[in-house]
């Protein structure tokens, strides 16, 4: 399995699970959103008001989970947790919305993922609290609208253009996530060290944090098999080194390029001279999804200069040979 992959596995779920912070101010980092939302959710209480919908969106384990949590945490009303592909019928979602309490914060994972005709209900649900149903089928069938109780749709998604525009438009609050500094993950490392009871030392969370590539999931996860390693061989302090000896034995680079990362790139360059390839065509390469690329590995390989996105494909940028010690003959021809 994916040891740096943003998205979730079950067996680091009860782990996430405690490491969640619960009010916006123990939410590290994001300070943008955390002011946009601290303002609205004030005000949303003073009026007795449900908050309006709040879209987040962002590559996976950045924390909008996290963030529906504390929503309803500080508005003090309850959470009900659901995802897209997991909607399959309108009625799925129509006994959720009619089993909402008022102001309680619905939370949709992978919102992009709806089935159309669910979507369609959310529609009138989120603009007018209201639930059409039809009656019958054919010549004689009819519709009547019941009221829902008015409530907070909280929608998550990896990327906002994914959304369809009549499903974007109806979220008040549109939020991205962005990716952490090194000192804000430092934070997350040394946060959750306190609650698992591990003992680190600041130069062992920096280690961490730099090879965290910004994303607390993956630093937590980190933490954790580090945590196993100071054990068993050090000790259970985690200082630099033993940080450092942990993650060379777990194949994550000085950079946060796992295995599945060198792959990718070294695909690319050999198989493909550097590209520019088609997404399809080096999803295949790899056998993976071209969404899995999309999602987990590019906008991290993007955002440091890794590959480039141009209008023929994806290519290998200079800092990809070099990061790999490999060296350019291009222009020997
Ligand atoms: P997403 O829903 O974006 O995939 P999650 O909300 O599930 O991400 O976050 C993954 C894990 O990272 C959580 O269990 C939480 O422990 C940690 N985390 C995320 N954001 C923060 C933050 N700002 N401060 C502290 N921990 C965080």
């Amino acid at each position: 399995e994916r040891l740096l992959a943003g998205n979730l596995h079950r067996e680091d779920e009860e782990l996430e699970v405690s490491l969640r912070p619960r009010r916006l101010a123990e939410y590290i980092g994001q300070e943008h959103v955390k002011e946009t939302l601290s303002i609205f959710i004030q005000a949303a209480r003073e009026r007795g008001e449900a908050l309006d919908h709040v879209l987040l969106y962002g590559p996976p384990g950045l924390g909008k989970t996290t963030l529906a949590g504390i929503i309803a945490h500080e508005l003090g009303v309850s959470l009900r947790v659901t995802s897209g592909p997991a909607l399959e019928r309108a009625g799925d979602l129509a006994a959720i919305l009619t089993n909402l309490q008022p102001r309680d914060v619905l939370f949709i994972d992978e919102v992009h993922r709806l089935p159309r005709q669910v979507e369609e209900i959310l529609y009138p649900a989120m603009e007018d609290f209201a639930l059409d149903i039809i009656l019958g089928k054919g010549p004689g069938a009819r519709s009547i609208r019941l009221d829902l109780p008015p409530f907070t749709l909280v929608g998550a998604t990896t990327r906002a253009g994914l959304l369809s525009s009549p499903l974007r438009d109806r979220f008040g609050i549109s939020s991205r996530l962005e990716f952490y500094r090194l000192e804000e993950l430092e934070q997350i490392i040394l946060r959750a060290a306190t609650i698992l009871q591990v003992g680190i030392e600041p130069e062992g969370a920096r280690e961490i944090a730099c090879r965290a590539r910004g994303t607390p999931r993956v630093a937590n996860r980190l933490l954790k098999r580090v945590r196993d390693y100071a054990e068993v061989r050090a000790g259970g302090i985690i200082t630099r080194e033993v940080a450092r000896e942990a993650l060379e034995l777990l194949q994550v680079d000085s950079l946060g390029l796992d295995s599945s990362d060198r792959r990718l790139l070294l695909t690319l360059i050999k198989k493909f001279n550097g590209g520019p390839v088609g997404l399809e065509t080096l999803a295949a390469a790899i056998s993976e999804e071209p969404d899995t690329i999309e999602d987990v590995y590019e906008p991290f390989l993007l955002q440091h200069g890794f590959i480039q996105r141009t209008p023929r494909g994806r290519m290998a940028t200079p800092r990809a040979y070099e990061h790999l010690g490999i060296a350019r003959l291009d222009h020997l021809f």
